[in-house]
Formats: C-alpha cells, sequence, structure tokens
C-alpha cells in the first residue's frame, strides 16, 4: 500500500511517525482498522488507498490533551458550543486540523470521513461509511454484537451504519452519556435499512 498520493512521504514513515505519536493499544487499533476499511472498500467497489489512509489516521489526535482542543476552538473562532463536549467527539471533528498542520493531508474526502467518524451524518459517501464502520468491526473489536456487526457490515454499508449508530445510541443512553445531536441525526438518516 502506498500513500503517496496523499501524503508528502510514505507508509513506512507514517508508521514510524504514528507508533512515535499513539499508546501501543492504539497504534494496533489504527493497523487494524486501517486492514479494515481496505477489505471494505474492496467489497464495495471504492478505493482501497484512500480507505486505508483514512483508517490509518482517523484516531491521530484521540491522545492530545483537551487544552490543545480547547486552545484550538478559540484560536480558529470555532462554535464555543464545542466546548460543551469532549475528546470523544473533538479527536475525529475538530482532529482533522491537526492531521492538515502536522502530516500535510490536503484530500477533502479522506478529512471529511475523519471529521465524522465517530457521530456520522445524514448524508455520508461510501468513504465516510466504510471508515465509520470499519473502526467498528476491526478484529481487536470483542463487545457483544460485534459479530453481528461484522456479518451486516459486509452485507450493506447503510445498513452496517444503520445498526452500529443504534447500538452506540442505546449504550450511551444506559450510561446516561450525553448524546451529540448530529449522532442523532445518523440514526434517523439510516435506520430504515435496520434489519428487522
Ligand atoms: P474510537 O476513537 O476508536 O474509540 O471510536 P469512536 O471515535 O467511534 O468513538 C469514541 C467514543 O465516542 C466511543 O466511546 C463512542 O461510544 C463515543 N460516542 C459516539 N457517539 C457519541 C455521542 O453522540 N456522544 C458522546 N458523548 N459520545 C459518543
Ligand atoms: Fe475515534
Ligand atoms: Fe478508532
Amino acid at each position: 500500500m502506498t500513500y503517496a498520493a496523499y501524503l508528502p512521504f510514505d507508509r513506512d514513515d507514517l508508521l514510524e511517525r504514528l507508533e512515535q505519536t499513539l499508546s501501543p493499544h492504539r497504534y494496533q487499533h489504527v493497523l487494524n482498522v486501517e486492514k479494515a476499511a481496505i477489505q471494505l472498500a474492496e467489497a464495495y467497489g471504492q478505493d482501497p488507498i484512500k480507505a486505508g489512509l483514512a483508517g490509518l489516521l482517523h484516531d491521530y489526535a484521540k491522545e492530545k490533551p483537551d487544552s490543545y482542543f480547547q486552545q484550538l476552538i478559540q484560536e480558529r473562532n470555532l462554535d464555543p458550543d464545542l466546548l460543551q463536549w469532549g475528546n470523544n467527539l473533538w479527536h475525529g471533528y475538530l482532529g482533522i486540523y491537526a492531521i492538515q498542520e502536522e502530516l500535510g493531508l490536503e484530500n477533502p474526502e479522506i478529512l471529511e470521513a475523519i471529521r465524522v467518524h465517530t457521530i456520522g451524518k445524514a448524508e455520508m459517501s461510501p468513504l465516510d461509511m466504510i471508515l465509520y464502520v470499519a473502526d467498528y468491526i476491526e478484529e481487536g473489536r470483542n463487545f457483544p454484537g460485534v459479530e453481528e456487526a461484522r456479518r451486516i457490515a459486509f452485507s450493506s454499508l447503510e445498513g452496517g451504519v444503520a445498526y452500529e449508530t443504534a447500538e452506540t445510541l442505546s449504550f450511551l443512553a444506559k450510561k446516561r452519556i450525553p448524546i451529540y445531536p448530529q449522532t442523532l441525526e445518523t440514526y434517523n438518516a439510516y435506520r430504515h435499512f435496520l434489519e428487522r
């Protein structure tokens, strides 16, 4: 796999940088998401290079401190409502700033897939869906329901998005965790694809 079309350095250099930036656990996770995203892209006739790179980079900003994102919101005059949320939203939604600045990635489709990888959105591109689903089904995941999620993901990408969003919503509500409105938009847009 070569990412030379999208990055000013090759995959080996990127892996070295990711290994220095991320904890061993998260480094393994992004390698697994790269692999799952490539498999999904191949299954659905999408570009495996863009999918793989999105997978490798999607959690690049996950281990940045809250202060990094709080400062970013202020400096860039972003919606102050973002301050109410936390790393779960920020690492993707705002992580794309770090990926652009620190790694030089400019491709808008890859950046958008990373931006919405946690919460989705109403009208997702195939690449958006591939990353959203790959993150959930990668081989290191072992929560109850993951086998079902894997089966659905390779039967329909929209179905995979719908299943994952419904499961995530129930999980968050059960734990009394606040739900970001865009997650609900994703659910409302994709719930028709749920198997019944
Ligand atoms: P990860 O970065 O590989 O752990 O996976 P994600 O980026 O998909 O999700 C990060 C965390 O955000 C997970 O714990 C999700 O359950 C959580 N999450 C997803 N949607 C929402 C939401 O609407 N609100 C909140 N508060 N958390 C969410
Ligand atoms: Fe993430
Ligand atoms: Fe992830």
